[in-house]
């Protein structure tokens, strides 16, 4: 593969920092020179975040890592992702799902989303569906879900988010309004809620109805 040596070293360092076998290999096989804008290509395999336009990026690939690693993804699992952005981090979850699994990644910028999908399309991805829609709020297509991954930071814990977490689901988002850091919330089969904070991020805002306003 194009770009191959390249993809293998970046993951090796991820094997390095913890990261699980399971995560590394899906990384292995999405190739993220497909998901960033053409020019920034000869930069995919730095672990860095990268622009995509609409001041948004594309999460560097260690935090793409730390948050599937969380999310403890496996085959068959029903996944909402809020912040489609590149499709990159979709793909690695799709990837880890399987083609039993299924991915809803919910975008706000429109040109984002058909960017999205034309990267989605041009990988060979064909478990993500991403739907153009404030994805802070909402009643989404094929709630409740396993799995939820938000990739952009909320003030705080949207409830409606939390409503579509399965009995016994997982999600991963980044919480704060100067600093963020990224929670793990862990809904039990009685519904319980349990929050553990796993460390300090950087991420774009989510900007809707239960996120920060747009101005
Ligand atoms: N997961 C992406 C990272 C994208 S950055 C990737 O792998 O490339 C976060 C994205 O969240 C941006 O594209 C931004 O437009 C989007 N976003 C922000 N608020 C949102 C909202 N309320 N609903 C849906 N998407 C939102």
């Amino acid at each position: 593969m194009e770009f191959g040596q390249e993809s293998a070293k970046l993951v090796d360092n991820l094997r390095y920092q913890g990261i699980g076998k399971k995560v590394l290999d899906a990384m292995l096989l999405v190739p993220r020179h497909l998901f960033v804008p053409t020019q920034l290509r000869g930069e995919a395999y730095i672990d860095t975040p990268l622009p995509i336009g609409y001041n948004q990026t594309i999460s560097a690939p260690h935090m793409v890592a730390i948050m599937c690693d969380l999310l403890d993804l496996g085959e068959g699992q029903n996944v909402l992702e809020v912040g489609t952005g590149s499709g990159y981090n979709a793909a690695v979850m799709a990837e880890l799902v399987g083609r039993t699994g299924h991915v809803y990644s919910v975008e706000r910028i429109a040109p984002l989303a058909g960017f999205a999908k034309n990267n989605l399309m041009d990988a060979g991805c064909a478990n993500v569906t991403v739907m153009l829609e404030d994805g802070s709020g909402g009643d989404f297509p094929h709630s409740p879900y396993d799995r939820i991954c938000v990739t952009c930071a909320a003030p705080e814990i949207p409830q409606p988010l939390i409503e579509q977490l399965k009995p016994g689901g997982l999600m991963v988002i980044p919480v704060g309004v100067a600093s963020q850091q990224l929670y793990l919330v862990k809904k039990d089969a009685d519904g319980t809620i349990h929050k553990e904070i796993k460390g300090g991020v950087v991420f774009v805002p989510l900007v809707g109805r239960f996120g920060f306003s747009d101005d």
